[in-house]
């Protein structure tokens, strides 16, 4: 029987099932308990079973309606690439790309995705579909939009002004944006 708490991965032996019944994470094979996941042995005494408790996080898979936060990374006229760095305030390691197109940026007509944000940006959008790859996704809601953003010009932290324009104190720059309702108070 292997020691409670020591790490095994897929397809190691744990016991023979004399010794304790398969739980989960496990599975019998000729008469040994072996291990499905990669995980840390559970031995359950009074229950006498024994299995694995997942050590790898399930991957987040994206849903329709999850709200992701990422980094503006290309934008032209009709689109922008967004790698997407957390989705519903989890940290996604490695960041995956996903995409918004100028109709999904405002509610209002918009001739250039410039108008709504700029490379560099940290913005807040919703997941449209995510059956598609890359991500598609939306920043037409109040609570969606630019959450933080610098000058284009001098580097600074823009403010927010009034809606759909930013400002900056340094350089007295104002900018475009599609602001997120909460910009500069937003917390990541
Ligand atoms: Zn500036």
């Amino acid at each position: 029987m292997k020691e409670n708490g020591e790490f095994l991965l897929p397809g190691d032996y744990i016991c023979v099932e004399e010794e304790a019944l398969p739980g989960e994470g496990t599975y019998v094979a000729e008469g040994k308990v072996l291990t499905t996941v990669t995980g840390t042995v559970f031995n359950d005494k009074k229950k006498r079973t024994v299995s694995i408790f997942p050590r790898v996080r399930k991957p987040l898979v994206p849903k329709k309606g999850d709200v992701i936060i990422g980094q503006a990374e290309n934008v032209n006229k009709h689109m922008v690439s967004m790698s997407v760095k957390y989705i519903n305030g989890q940290s996604v390691t490695p960041s995956y790309s996903s995409i918004m197109h100028i109709s999904h940026a405002t509610r209002s007509y918009l001739d250039s995705m410039f108008d709504a944000l700029k490379e560099g940006d940290i913005i807040r959008g919703k997941i449209m579909d995510a059956h598609t790859l890359p991500i598609q996704f939306t920043t037409t809601y109040n609570e969606l939009g630019v959450i933080y953003a610098l000058c284009s010009k001098c580097g600074e932290r823009l403010r927010y002004l009034r809606r759909g324009t930013l400002k900056c104190d340094n350089c007295d720059n104002v900018e475009p944006r599609k602001v997120a309702e909460d910009y500069g108070r937003a917390r990541l």
